[in-house]
């Protein structure tokens, strides 16, 4: 479950804009239905299951649908969210679980 990573409310699944599914990855945009707010959410599917990252964001569903047609996450940027996410990953699944 993903939570708003501003009021922490969870966010409803409907109104999740997915920007790019690959098979073990998703990357998706959802708004608070309670402040508005955007959350960009990294979903990602490993032996350790299935990770969420919350992230906040400026951007609204159409603009980070255009920034990812326009300009696809780079590897780099993708090897090093992973790094981080196997190096942190004991404190992300705390962050998560709240
Ligand atoms: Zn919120």
């Amino acid at each position: 479950m993903v939570r708003c990573s501003v009021c922490e409310s969870d966010l409803d699944p409907e109104k999740t804009v997915i920007l790019e599914e690959k098979e073990q990855r998703t990357t998706a945009h959802i708004t608070c239905p309670k402040c508005n707010s955007a959350t960009m959410v990294f979903l990602s599917n490993n032996q350790a299951g299935i990770l969420s990252i919350g992230v906040a964001t400026d951007l609204d569903s159409s603009e980070a649908k255009r920034a990812f047609g326009r300009q696809p996450i780079s590897a780099d940027e993708i090897i090093d969210l992973h790094s981080m996410i196997s190096e942190k990953r004991n404190e992300l699944f705390k962050l998560i679980e709240g």
